[in-house]
């Protein structure tokens, strides 16, 4: 997958964590090989088994240790965990924290677990100087709301999927980045001005035309950024320069 990505232009790959052991499992790979970073994240569909397995001591699930013990477990260590990796590693390749946000798509989503959650990892973000990689869906209401008390996170509203309305929100009330990935090819977004769009694969979802039905991956975002070429009557090449432009703004890579 990483030969095929080289082959299509890709040079810098961010590894995103979506549950705690994804997340240390992205840390492990990025380790491991050149120009591949990593993310810290826990996607808001995991908020409320993450908060019942810290208040149960008899869990659904069984987390590792860094969740086990103390008043605030899971905020108190994971600093610990994320403030180790960054010191102890003066090239430390945790470039961000997410996905996480809200997600109210699926009934029966716990919407306190979800908020109490996200606020923790916009502490952690703050606290660590990291950007967020924020995943939203059906919730942008509260989104805002939130948001509003971090004004010093910046960060990426990944996987874009709402209104024109909802976009110019973005746009004009917040900094952030928006992720355009292999959705845009078969559907009819609204799409970002340049300036703000970071380029995604959503991998292994989403894989953009003319690949759909098969697993996404990194070289595809060559696809991507043919589309947005097209789209925006812009050249290939100046869609490349400044997607990655921006993309390495965004995380300092
Ligand atoms: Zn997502």
């Amino acid at each position: 997958m990483l030969v095929r990505a080289h082959e299509n232009g890709v040079k810098k790959i961010v590894c995103i964590g979506t549950s705690h052991e994804d997340s240390l499992a992205a840390r492990d790979f990025a380790e491991a090989h050149n120009d591949v970073y990593w993310t810290y994240g826990i996607h808001p569909e995991h908020a409320s088994g993450v908060l019942s397995d810290v208040s149960n001591s008899g869990s659904r699930r069984s987390l590792p240790s860094p969740w086990a013990a103390g008043a605030n477990p899971r905020l108190a260590s994971l600093r610990t965990l994320l403030r180790s990796d960054i010191s102890t590693t003066p090239s430390s390749k945790l470039v961000a924290i997410g996905e996480v946000g809200l997600d109210y798509h699926y009934e029966g989503y716990d919407r306190d677990a979800q908020i109490k959650l996200f606020r923790e990892m916009l502490e952690l973000a703050r606290d660590n100087d990291l950007p967020v990689s924020f995943h939203v869906r059906e919730a942008f209401d509260d989104f805002f709301e939130i948001v509003k008390d971090f004004p010093e996170v910046r960060g990426v509203v990944h996987s874009f999927t709402d209104s024109k309305k909802v976009l110019k929100r973005i746009l004009n009330e917040t900094d952030y980045f928006v992720g355009v990935n292999g959705l845009a090819t078969y559907s009819t977004l609204p799409t970002p001005p340049l300036e703000r769009i970071v380029l995604e694969t959503d991998a292994p979802f989403l894989t953009p035309v003319p690949f759909r039905g098969i697993i996404n991956e990194c070289a595809y975002i060559r696809n991507i950024a043919e589309w947005l070429s097209e789209k925006l009557g812009e050249d290939f090449s100046t869609i490349e320069r400044e997607t990655t432009k921006n993309a390495e703004r965004l995380y300092r890579i």
